[in-house]
């Protein structure tokens, strides 16, 4: 389809631009065509996003081959504490002493009485210090309490893998721990003193600095809320503007990357169709894998017994363990990439529907909490100059923004609410979805 057309964001704007000014009035996909209409739009968003997915899927097997060595379980840097490297096994290995005392500081800290600090002071005590001789940092207590290579994991990327060296601390412990930090963790609730929605979203056009807020009484009596520049920095000739004004002008920015109902609901029901389609294919896919999966983990089973009835010598066991690691790792991640393929393309294209649909409701909503968190997730770099509002749209909607001129037109001519009816709809086959 459009991967080779839309490869990157630079071809993809080439061809809205082309669109633009009019050098292009349908394009032509192999499986599916584009008209100016919102369901060529809407096409057009699928197009890109699903390039993109490939395009990700490309970068993600040049990583592979680091992650390959990741995979044999090797330790790639300095041994956290509580491991030492080994560079004859090319690998960490617990620490006699040191290991010790990260499982003393575990079950310390999941009896629940210790804060950081606290946990800081016993550790001293153990001779756990910084190398100024004062006691552990809260981050660095905090890091020692989460760090996964105390499980026998090994991190790269955003993902943890099985390490080839000793665990420190019990999946149990680790847990608990875990279970500790998270109820100290909650926040505390804070006051709100004044209720000023738009404070911390938007900066000074002229000077950079925040935009605050303040109430302000008329000469009639009446309490309004303003905004202005905080001046912190420096000169700034920039006037207040009032809330309703902001608001006014905010509405009308959301109003331009709308689409009517009827439309949202017809584009939410494609991509649940599509998505449905998908999952059936898959899923035979994934069962298989998952049967494989079990497959080699009863293996690995069987061949931890034996070597513990001491049927088999360290050697061949480990060596064995290994393949069998390395085999579910990559069955694993197939799994995974089936998973994820959907969810990669079928979410964001879902989340900009569902950002279209919210924007028509907010654009007429007297909620301004709501109105400022939508701003906050659609805009990018919001100012405020002159009494007016000014941000740019992140890709998606900036996308919608712009094709947002010739579709009012075109919803305008139908009756409202009514979902689409399949007749209406000129768009392309959905079959294409392969690269
Ligand atoms: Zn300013």
């Amino acid at each position: 389809m459009s991967d080779r057309l839309a490869r990157n964001s630079i071809d993809g704007g080439r061809v809205i631009y082309a669109v633009d000014t009019h050098k292009v009035s349908s394009l032509r996909f192999p499986t599916f065509w584009f008209e100016p209409t919102p369901q060529g739009l809407f096409m057009l968003q699928v197009a890109f996003g699903q390039s993109k997915y490939y395009s990700d899927n490309l970068s993600d097997n040049i990583k592979r081959g680091v992650r390959q060595k990741v995979r044999r379980g090797e330790w790639l840097n300095l041994a956290p504490f509580g491991y030492q490297n080994n560079p004859r096994i090319r690998n960490i290995e617990p620490h006699p002493t040191n290991s010790k005392i990260v499982i003393r500081a575990y079950e310390e800290y999941a009896k629940g009485t210790h804060s950081f600090v606290s946990l800081a002071h016993f550790l001293t005590d153990l001779g756990v210090v910084t190398k100024n001789g004062t006691p552990l940092a809260k981050v660095s207590i905090k890091r020692l309490l989460t760090h996964r290579a105390y499980l026998g994991f090994v991190k790269h990327g955003d993902e943890w893998f099985d390490g080839n060296f000793e665990p420190i601390v019990s999946p149990q412990l680790f847990e608990t721990v875990q279970k500790v930090l998270k109820e100290k963790e909650r926040p505390r609730k804070r006051k709100i003193k004044h209720d000023f929605p738009f404070v911390g979203i938007f900066r000074c056009g002229e000077c950079s600095g925040m935009i605050s807020a303040q109430w302000t009484t008329n000469r009639h009596g009446t309490k309004y809320r303003y905004y202005r520049c905080s001046k912190k920095r420096g000169r700034c000739s920039q006037p207040y503007v009032r809330e309703e004004e902001l608001v006014e002008q905010l509405r009308a920015r959301l109003q331009t990357i709308s689409l009517p109902e009827r439309y949202t609901k017809w584009m939410l029901s494609k991509v649940k169709e599509w998505e449905r389609e998908e999952t059936s294919a898959s899923q035979s896919e994934v069962q298989n894998l998952s049967e494989n999966i079990k497959t080699a983990e009863a293996k690995m089973e069987k061949l931890v017994s034996t070597y513990l009835d001491g049927d088999i010598p360290k050697q061949t066991y480990l060596k064995k363990k290994d393949e069998i690691l390395l085999a579910s790792a990559v069955l694993e991640q197939k799994k995974k990439d089936f998973e994820n393929g959907r969810k990669k393309w079928v979410e964001p294209l879902r989340e900009w529907i569902l950002d279209t649909k919210q924007a028509d409701f907010l654009a007429k909503s007297d909620n301004f909490h709501e109105i400022k968190t939508f701003v906050q997730k659609i805009g990018t770099n919001p100012l405020v100059r002159d009494k007016s509002v000014r941000f740019e749209f992140s890709p998606p909607s900036h996308f919608a923004a712009k094709r947002r001129g010739v579709l009012r037109s075109a919803a305008a001519t139908r009756p409202r609410g009514a979902i689409l009816s399949n007749r209406e709809v000129s768009i392309a086959e959905s079959k294409g979805f392969e690269p």
